[in-house]
């Protein structure tokens, strides 16, 4: 148990803040796009000025948070389990239920697509500008570089592979060390807590944060952007709906045997997080802050579950890809045959690892999978207009498959407190904080 310093104010108060936050900053977006957007003052002063400042700063402090919380996170969740078996177990669980629940995800998307097959008859003349594809890592480099050959660059350039190898391996050798690893792993303990207090501050300032980024995004964006790609903006939402609510419910009631409005319930803020900044890495002290102390997951497998499954595990992602692939399919006229289809999903599959949890990274993701099935990759020209909405949207839908995978593996581990995750009020940041170990 561990005392946390911001008192009074509970957290469904600072789920409801967010909540209003991002509706009043969405209203507001939508109203300065439809009425002052050419108005120099809101441009310079708001969307350009006070919005922008506040929002990045928000975001930049979040991230600030990331590397610091993930290395000491995990040494500590690392120590605490102190069994190397173990760890590989997690890591074998972790690695297979990410990839099946992309896989899944992305099939899921490919069947309602090809079935409402959307972008048949569309006219090309919307083209925006053309898009730049840039390389994505092969497999064999991703795997290279899960090593560091010095520790500090990975943190200093947020590279959350080779960070979470350093500090498995940190772990381990405290647990080996006896009696002076105890001393460093006290000393983490320590530090732990005193980096969560630093995440619970910024959680303050989110619904300022929130609210700054989401009107930024509506002024900029308005919503008749949406309207000549209506029907694949609606596919999309509805396979991102269908997979993030319909698949974690089914994986939570079946495996976990849980009742999952409690868990949407819980993770409210975390999604309003990510949909805010549309970066799952970004949303790492959140989500582990959830995951760990709402839904009872212990830290010696949310330490590791979370910031793998931020950087490798994008469902929503994987949705955008299928749904997109068909869409520029229909568009060009290309008949995508079963094979093309098994392709995609492979593509896709394996191309979410490696590639962080930052905004838009999906469609560099999409370039190779068009690249795969011989589809031009200048049809992402076509999306990419809308594709920051539907990055903020797939991003909730990725940090969902987090916390639902890591639920998975604790219970099968016997690694999630029962109590917190039943207890509405766990977590609540008032007073007493319960910090599963
Ligand atoms: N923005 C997504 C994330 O951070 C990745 C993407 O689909 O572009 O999870």
């Amino acid at each position: 148990m561990t005392e946390s310093n911001i008192t009074e104010k509970p957290q469904m108060s600072l789920t409801t803040k967010i909540m209003i936050a991002m509706i009043s900053g969405a209203l507001l977006g939508i109203l300065i796009n439809l009425f002052f957007k050419e108005v120099a003052f809101v441009e310079t002063y708001l969307t350009g000025g006070l919005f922008n400042v506040v929002g990045t700063v928000f975001v930049k402090s979040l991230k600030m948070m990331v590397v610091p919380l993930v290395f000491v996170s995990l040494v500590c969740g690392v120590t605490a389990l102190g069994d190397v078996k173990a760890l590989g177990r997690i890591g074998g669980k972790a690695l297979v239920l990410y990839l099946f629940t992309t896989a899944l995800a992305i099939s899921i998307a490919l069947t309602i697509a090809v079935t409402i097959s959307p972008g048949a008859g569309f006219e090309t003349s919307e083209q925006a500008a053309p898009f730049e594809v840039k390389e994505a890592p092969s497999l064999a480099q991703v795997i290279i570089d899960m090593v560091p050959k010095n520790p500090l660059e990975a943190m200093a350039e947020g590279n959350m592979l080779p960070i979470i190898v350093f500090a498995l391996l940190f772990g381990i050798a405290i647990t080996l060390a006896g009696d002076r690893g105890r001393h460093v792993y006290e000393f983490f303990t320590d530090l732990n807590e005193v980096i969560m207090q630093m995440v619970y501050i910024i959680m303050k300032l989110a619904p300022y944060g929130v609210f700054c980024l989401i009107a930024t995004t509506f002024a900029k964006q308005g919503i008749d952007i949406i309207l000549p790609l209506l029907a694949y903006f609606l596919v999309m939402v509805s396979a991102l709906l269908l997979h993030g609510i319909g698949t974690f419910t089914l994986l939570l009631s079946l495996f976990v045997r849980v009742n999952p409005f409690t868990f949407f319930k819980k993770i409210r803020p975390m999604l309003a997080f990510a949909f805010s900044t549309a970066s799952s890495n970004a949303t790492i002290p959140i989500s582990l802050n959830t995951v760990q102390e709402r839904l009872g997951v212990k830290q010696s497998v949310s330490s590791f579950t979370v910031p793998l499954g931020a950087t490798i595990n994008m469902d929503g992602t994987a949705i955008m890809q299928g749904v997109a692939t068909v869409f520029i399919a229909n568009v060009y006229g290309v008949d995508l045959t079963v094979g093309d289809y098994l392709t995609v999903i492979l593509t896709a599959t394996l191309a979410s690892i490696g590639t962080a949890g930052v905004p838009g990274v999906g469609l560099i993701m999409l370039a190779l999978v068009l690249d795969q099935v011989g589809l031009p990759v200048e049809g992402i020209a076509l999306i990419i207009g809308v594709d920051r909405l539907l990055d903020m949207i797939r991003t909730a839908v990725n940090v969902t498959g987090d916390a639902t995978v890591s639920c998975l593996i604790a219970k099968s581990e016997k690694a999630m407190d029962m109590d917190i995750f039943n207890d509405p009020q766990a977590g609540i940041i008032k007073g007493k904080v319960t910090t599963p170990t």
